[in-house]
């Protein structure tokens, strides 16, 4: 076995300041030690210029497009500005039928947030904190209407019904459990880089809700139908676990243990469905109309039932069945990263053996030669053992999933082939997702690249904010080592 953390770090950075030793479970099982964020500065002729460029131009350019500060008119203006859907929920209004962007555009803006936190510890930037600081004053403001710290823009602004897939709501599209994991994350880097809790406060609302109304029965039989809060939940308890005296800044109960339930409730309950709708024989259409008609709760599914979310979203069979890495590829991505974040928590044997089965199969069958994954356009999923087009669809974000899953993958086993992937994936599909100028990306990124060009900004901007999160954890690959340093 090789150890081999981080060659390309090794490189490229100086550490300064101080180095930890010290491993977050801090049990003995682990062989990767890992040196905070905090605490590397990168001084490199490759890297350095880099991320002078994402500081200086990439992160205002994301938040100021969030904004619609890019469009031409006040009215395009303030019809394109997310922020204002929060400022509209906090006001009291709800089903007003207008959002800023589509179901899953609070999480993107959460996921800046944190890649943003991660680059603040990095290169401090008081006015900078400020502008978030303001952001996180609207989140929370638009949270506090809700006596359950339910947050979620485009559900109150367009479906106010429909929250958590309620009534005929199609969770799937809706991404509410998505959004809220992301914003979970956020809280959690947005504490480690400057201390501030209300985001954290924020974040543990929305949790302990979550906590109280998904799981086992009598709770209801929820799970992420896009993947991402697994890992993000285990952040938030790791943060308490090891670091219980924050929990004395936080104006609520906080049971960390509850949150680590959660997300193994999640997990174990992918699959655990009613068999229905069929998906691959029924196709999109029909299988969202008998969700939205709501037919699960047939009496014949017995109680609590709920609708399969598909290969496409990793719920036909349950994670310790599936031996490939299948459906939507940056679901698929960030799910087998939660796998893992999950196995360095609980070292369960089948849960190595999953993620050990899908990288697996992604890295030897299923990923291209830049580290690209996700070779077909419809429902942006992964293809067949060697389905390797030139002109496969290879999206950012599903790259950068694979550069978490790959790292977290070394995290767990030591093993220098998964950084070599994760390598591959940073160099050649990461990289081509911005242009040197900092702000113009890329949403596919196939091998022919015939036909595509970057763009300014996209009706689904999911990509600029994904881009932040991978460059922006560089210097430090353990989310939750920096915690206890
Ligand atoms: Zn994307």
């Amino acid at each position: 076995m090789e150890n081999k953390l981080w060659c390309f770090v090794s490189m490229a950075l100086i550490a300064a300041g101080s180095v930890t030793t010290s491993y977050a479970k801090d049990d003995g099982k682990t062989p990767i030690q890992f040196i905070p964020v905090k605490d590397v500065q990168i001084n490199d002729a490759f890297w350095t210029p880099k991320f002078n460029r994402w500081n200086s131009v990439t992160v205002p350019d994301v938040f100021n497009k969030f904004e619609g500060k890019h469009l031409k008119t006040a009215e395009e203006q303030n019809n394109n500005n997310i922020f204002m859907d929060f400022d509209e929920v906090a006001a009291g209004r709800k089903g007003t039928g207008h959002s800023a962007g589509l179901p899953w555009f609070n999480g993107l803006v959460y996921e800046t947030i944190r890649g943003v936190s991660d680059l603040l510890m990095q290169h401090p930037d008081k006015k900078l904190e400020d502008r978030i600081d303001k952001y996180i004053t609207r989140i929370e403001a638009a949270q506090k209407i809700d006596s359950n710290g339910f947050i979620d823009t485009y559900t109150d602004l367009v479906q106010p019904e429909y929250r958590w897939g309620e009534n005929g709501g199609f969770l799937r599209w809706q991404h509410n459990v998505y959004n809220a994991g992301m914003l979970i994350e956020a809280g959690v880097h947005y504490y480690e880089a400057t201390g501030k809790v209300k985001l954290l406060e924020v974040a543990v609302r929305l949790a302990n809700y979550m906590c109280d109304l998904m799981g086992p029965a009598p709770k209801k039989n929820i799970i992420p139908s896009h993947s991402g809060p697994e890992e993000a939940v285990i952040k938030l308890y790791w943060l308490f676990k090891q670091n219980p005296d924050i929990k004395k800044q936080i104006n609520l109960p906080v049971d960390e243990t509850a949150y680590w339930k959660l997300v193994t409730f999640w997990m174990e309950n992918r699959g655990k469905h009613c068999g229905y709708p069929l998906w691959v024989k029924w196709g999109n259409e029909k299988s969202e109309q008998w969700i939205r008609e709501q037919k699960y709760k047939d009496p014949q599914f017995g109680d609590n039932a709920r609708p399969s979310w598909g290969d496409y979203a990793q719920d036909s069979i349950t994670i310790f069945e599936q031996k490939t890495i299948e459906g939507h590829a940056v679901r698929a991505t960030l799910l087998a990263t939660g796998v893992v974040a999950a196995a360095l928590e609980n070292h369960s044997p089948k849960y190595i053996q999953t993620a050990t089965d899908w990288w697996d199969n992604m890295v030897g069958r299923r990923m291209f030669i830049t580290g690209g994954v996700g070779a077909i356009h419809f429902d942006e999923k992964f293809g067949e053992d060697y389905f390797l087009p030139t002109d496969a669809y290879l999206e950012t974000c599903a790259a950068v999933g694979a550069g978490f899953f790959s790292q977290r993958m070394n995290e767990l086993t030591g093993e220098g082939k998964y950084m070599d992937e994760f390598e591959r994936v940073l160099y050649n599909n990461v990289l081509t997702g911005i242009s040197l100028s900092g702000d113009k990306y890329t949403y596919q990124n196939p091998l022919n690249s015939h036909n595509h060009s970057r763009w300014e900004w996209h009706s689904c901007p999911c990509c600029p904010p994904m881009f932040l999160k991978i460059v922006s954890a560089m210097p430090d690959s353990s989310m939750q080592n920096k915690l206890i340093n």
